[in-house]
């Protein structure tokens, strides 16, 4: 491959959570001057810097031994990024084409090129569309058992879903809560029946079926919820101080649709053992490509990889 043009760079990272913000810092660091189109903030958070931003504090991301509140482990992770030279876009990618080389990605009207892309837009949690979820979230609501279940040690907590996800969220609940109701919109699971029976065998599972959620209440922390009898249209209180929502995973891939394979969820594929997706040049780390582990440590250890995948594919273009 002759010299690129010299708007073209050598990489543009799309997505700005642990993944994409570690592989700026290794490309930074590699003198790939790495281009980082980081998304705008969201309504819950005045940055983008993805699902740690909807957290407070994280005590299972190592180096930190007295915890870490999570939006300032991504303010620390942009500024190592832009310590080394990493550039930063706080906007949205719109558009991509990838079907030649150099790619090219749009903001708006803005055209950017690269030779190789890093694709690290995360995923997001699926929420019950109730205006306490954005005030709540990290404050007793909680997407994710593992991060959190910690600070439920003797409380009575809730968890809302019927698949897989909120059986093992709450049976993993019960190492910490003193009893965990797991609230279904019917009157059975759809998790595995091995799980299903793991959960009625624990003592401490209760289940409240055919219920959903319609009002968490308290002002700064979960107080008690409300649910509704999706049968009879009662309506209840149930005190509890924390709620798990583990209705489902969305990854945010719609810009890449017909374009990067996926997996029928919507989930990017990559090679086994690397983060290459099916077009040569770009790459996939974090939890766009994860539905498995979803820890801010194993985006940020793919993101490492597709860092190092990316700084040799390109040394071997230029070789
Ligand atoms: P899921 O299988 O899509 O289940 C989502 C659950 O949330 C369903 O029970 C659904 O109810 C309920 N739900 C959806 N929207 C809702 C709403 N607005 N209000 C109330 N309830 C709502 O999602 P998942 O449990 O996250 O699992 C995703 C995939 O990962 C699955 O393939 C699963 O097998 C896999 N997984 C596997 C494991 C494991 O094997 N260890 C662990 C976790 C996940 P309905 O049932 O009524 O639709």
């Amino acid at each position: 491959m002759s010299t690129p043009p010299s708007d073209v760079r050598p990489i543009i990272i799309i997505g700005s959570g642990p993944a994409g913000l570690t592989a700026a810092i290794y490309t930074a660091r590699a003198s790939l001057a790495p281009l980082v189109i980081e998304g705008e903030p969201s309504s819950t958070s005045d940055q983008p810097g993805g699902q740690l931003m909807l957290t407070t504090e994280v005590e299972n991301f190592p180096g930190f031994p007295d915890g870490i509140m999570g939006p300032e482990l991504m303010t620390n992770f942009r500024a190592q990024a832009a310590r080394f030279g990493a550039e930063f876009i706080t906007e949205k990618v719109t558009r991509v084409d990838f079907s030649e080389r150099p790619f090219r990605v749009w903001v708006r009207d803005e055209e950017y090129r690269a030779e190789s892309v890093i694709v690290s837009t995360g995923a997001r949690s699926l929420m019950l569309g109730l205006e306490a979820e954005q005030r709540l979230i990290g404050h007793g609501l909680s997407t994710c058992a593992t991060c959190d279940g910690f600070f439920f040690r003797g409380h009575e907590i809730a968890v809302v879903g019927g698949g897989d996800s909120a059986i093992e969220e709450a049976t993993f609940l019960t190492k910490f809560a003193d009893k965990v109701t797991i609230i279904h919109r019917r009157d059975e699971f759809r998790a595995s029946k091995i799980m299903q029976q793991r959960a009625f065998d624990n003592p401490k599972i209760e289940m409240l079926w055919n219920h959903t959620v319609t009002e968490i209440n308290g002002t700064d922390k979960v107080e008690s919820i409300e649910v509704t009898d999706t049968v009879s249209g009662a309506v209840s209180t149930l005190d509890v101080t924390g709620v798990f929502i583990a209705i489902g995973h969305r990854p945010n891939t719609d810009l890449f649709t017909g374009v990067l394979d996926m997996d029928e969820t919507g989930y990017l594929e990559t090679v086994p053992g690397s983060s290459r997706t099916n077009i040569e040049g770009v790459f996939a780390c974090g939890d766009v490509q994860d539905h498995t582990y979803r820890q801010a440590i194993t985006a940020a250890g793919s993101g490492c990889m597709a860092a190092i995948d990316a700084e040799r594919w390109l040394e071997s273009q230029h070789a």
